[in-house]
């Protein structure tokens, strides 16, 4: 078959590789009917993540068709349509009977960490992949839910709704301001109606990007390029602060634009991955009662997220902004790794 394999940073190629086996018998073999690229992956191929060697195939999202399972596999058989979770939970380690899979013990690096996709094991930007723990890592889709919906399922939805909306503790009538209006920020902004926030303001540099935010829920939008996007800020509030600030980028001067919008007794829900230390405050933030909180996904909510979007009360396919085959796989990075310029959010690549 064919993936797109890392050779090392800035080293990519979509060339012929293995099929992949079946090698325990919890794992399902999954034909890959749509997958997408992650900032993540542009990270990886930066040689940000060295956890990630020559030769792994990238990608930790997709939607596709199961074509062969292990023997231990119950719930699944040959021809079901699934959704692939960018978390593999073995389902029954000390962290995974918690609720917090992002900390599976019992992956196959045992490293500690249940993000392994396209990570510490070859992933979804294939023709097939192989997935672990299978009962729990693939999603049933119901009729009727559209192959680029349920890619959304995969890892960004659940990021935006979990580590943002969910650990900043959004509460009905809050306010709550997003950070950084990419493809999480934006997951992030769709899901925050979900716990009845009163405004939901959109901020980024990015006009385009705020621009998609409105469309996706996001009550109000402030640029935060000019010198008073601080005060536009708070008087949208009730002259303290948001209630909620989610961190959606992932460098220091955006989480520091969090602690400067936060209200005393507010939540900073931090997202991005940050590849460089960030100074925290702590003499002036005591006093003020700010909860900080950070995460890795454990994409826990994908069955819940799932219903909503087949009863059509969220509508993320609105996310795909281009689309590609496998075969222009190379084509499609080019583009997503030019954002700024091709105005993509999320490329969806189909077989
Ligand atoms: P993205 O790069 O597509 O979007 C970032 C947005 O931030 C862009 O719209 C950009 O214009 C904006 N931005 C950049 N600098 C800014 C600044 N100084 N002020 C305001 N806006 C600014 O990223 P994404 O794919 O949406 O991911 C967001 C973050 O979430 C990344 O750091 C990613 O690695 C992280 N992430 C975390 C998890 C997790 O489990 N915690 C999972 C997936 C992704
Ligand atoms: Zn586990």
């Amino acid at each position: 078959m064919k993936a797109l394999v890392y050779h090392g940073p800035d080293k990519k190629s979509w060339e012929e590789v293995p099929d992949p086996q079946l090698r325990e018998p919890t794992d399902a073999i999954v034909q890959i009917d749509m997958t997408t690229i992650c900032g993540t992956d542009l990270h990886i191929l930066k040689g940000d993540v060295p956890a990630v060697t020559d030769g792994r195939i990238l990608g930790h999202e997709g939607v596709g068709t199961v074509t062969e399972v292990g023997s231990a596999v119950n719930t699944l058989t040959e021809g079901d349509r699934v959704i692939v979770s960018c978390v593999s939970p073995c389902g029954s380690c000390s962290y995974c009977r918690a609720g917090l899979p992002a900390h599976c013990l019992d992956d196959e690096g045992a490293s500690g960490i249940g993000w392994i996709l396209g990570h510490l094991i070859d992933g979804t930007q294939a023709e097939a992949v192989r997935v672990p723990f299978a009962d729990n890592s693939l999603h049933k889709l119901p009729e009727g839910v559209s192959d680029e919906a349920a890619l959304m399922l995969s890892d960004i939805l659940p990021t935006g709704f979990e580590i943002g909306v969910r650990n900043g503790r959004v509460k009905p009538g809050d306010v709550v301001a997003v950070v950084g209006a990419g493809p999480v920020g934006l997951s992030a902004i769709m899901t925050a109606s979900l716990y009845g926030a009163s405004r939901v303001i959109a901020i980024d540099l990015d006009d385009n990007r705020l621009e998609m935010a409105g469309k996706f829920g996001a009550t109000d939008v402030v640029n935060s390029g000019g010198d008073g996007w601080m005060d536009d800020v708070i008087a949208m509030t009730d002259g303290l602060g948001v209630d909620t600030a989610i961190e959606a980028v992932g460098i220091p001067t955006t989480f520091d634009m969090c602690i400067d919008i936060i209200r005393p007794g507010g939540t900073v829900a931090n997202v991005g991955v940050h590849g460089e230390s960030v100074e925290l405050a702590l003499q002036d933030l005591w006093i003020k009662d700010i909860a900080i909180t950070m995460g890795l996904v454990s994409a826990t909510t994908t069955p819940m997220l799932l219903k909503l979007v087949a009863q059509g009360n969220l509508t993320p396919e609105e996310f795909v902004s281009h689309r590609f085959q496998l075969d222009d796989m190379i084509d499609a990075y080019d583009t997503f790794g030019r954002a700024a310029e091709t105005k993509a959010l999320k490329v969806a690549i189909s077989r």
